[in-house]
């Protein structure tokens, strides 16, 4: 038996939306070609290419470890680095799969303010050592939104990507939510990629309400030379690809992706707005995406727990709460009132 009653611990936590769950089922009546070469396959890369009005490679892979680190290996060489901000979830939640897949890349990492590198970082690491015996930066790698909840501007994407040209660096996105990035910033996903200056983007279809699948966009055709490849040998390539990129292709036409990044967004601002000013309690970052980081007492911490609610607590010792396309209203609001009364009792 699925659990019924909704934790807000991950937005991995969510089922299929309807739009994708409708294009896997209409992508399975009868047979069609395998490796990717069906109309379905097709159709999301032509809604890809509108979407981000460019005639951009993509390429379809079961998960996020494996967008980032199959795009990372293809921008960089065995002895080179990648600089990345120091909770990327390429350094702490990849199990080293970009060094495995590159051969051994390095990965470079920069301390940063709530997971933002910047362009000063980024020249440290690159203009620092030029020596034979350092592994030569390469590539830089961003999280939009970051693990924590925050948005990189467009000025400062672009100023980041400004950075890499003047270094001979490419800029890679890991856009695990990228779609609650695009809300977010209410811009359109071309003005925050490749028109920003991003070369390859990690597009996360998971998060936002797929069962299975992210893609893999290279902006700039000549870096995707023999990334099918790369799939390939990496365990990859989906025989049945239909089935990952049929639901690509609805939520892109229907604009479905975009709804529910939005209802996870309004879902994480409601939560905080129910939370704010609750005595002891200290939202940790600025709710600018679909993820609140709460700061509490560990007898509330505790509290919550023996009331049932699940959640992580893995970034500076805080609780972490994630809203998906799903995201129930009731059910916020009973978490809210949980924490309110866990809150009021533990002030005295
Ligand atoms: C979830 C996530 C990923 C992808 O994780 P997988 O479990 O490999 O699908 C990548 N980057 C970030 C920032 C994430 O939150």
């Amino acid at each position: 038996m699925v659990e019924t009653l909704q934790q807000f611990a991950s937005d991995n936590y969510a089922g299929i939306c309807p739009e994708a769950l409708r294009a896997m089922e209409d992508a399975n009546r009868g047979s069609a070609q395998a490796y990717g070469d069906d109309p379905w396959t097709q159709r999301a890369a032509e809604a890809f290419r509108a979407a981000f009005q460019a005639d951009c490679e993509l390429f379809f892979v079961f998960n996020g470890t494996a967008a980032n680190s199959l795009a990372l290996a293809s921008l960089c060489q065995s002895y080179e680095s990648i600089i990345a901000a120091d909770i990327a979830h390429v350094e702490t939640d990849e199990c080293g799969a970009p060094e495995f897949f590159s051969n051994g890349a390095k990965i470079l990492v920069a301390r940063t303010e709530n997971g933002k590198l910047t362009p000063a970082a980024i020249r440290g690491f690159a203009l620092g050592r030029t020596d034979i015996h350092f592994p030569r930066p390469r590539a830089v790698t961003i999280t939009q939104p970051t693990e924590t909840g925050q948005v990189y501007s467009l000025e400062e994407i672009r100023a980041i990507a400004a950075a890499c040209r003047e270094l001979g660096l490419k800029l890679h996105m890991d856009g695990a939510r990228f779609a609650n990035a695009v809300d977010s910033l209410g811009c359109t996903p071309a003005e925050m990629t490749w028109r920003a200056g991003v070369d390859v983007l990690s597009f996360g279809g998971t998060k936002n309400g797929m069962a299975v699948g992210e893609a893999v966009i290279f902006f700039d055709r000549g870096l995707a030379e023999g990334f099918d490849y790369r799939c390939k040998q990496a365990g990859q390539l989906a025989s049945k690809m239909r089935f990952l990129s049929a639901p690509w292709a609805v939520m892109l036409e229907t604009g479905a992706w975009l709804a529910h990044a939005a209802h996870a967004n309004r879902s994480a601002r409601h939560f905080a707005g129910q939370v704010a000013g609750l005595p002891g309690i200290e939202i940790l970052f600025p709710v600018e995406a679909n993820a609140v980081f709460l700061k509490m007492p560990a007898e509330v911490t505790a509290g919550l727990r023996a009331r049932g609610w699940s959640f992580y607590t893995f970034i500076g010792d805080s609780a972490r709460f994630m809203f998906a396309w799903d995201a129930d209203r009731g059910r916020i609001d009973t978490l809210a009132a949980d924490l309110r009364a866990l809150a009021q009792d533990a002030a005295g």
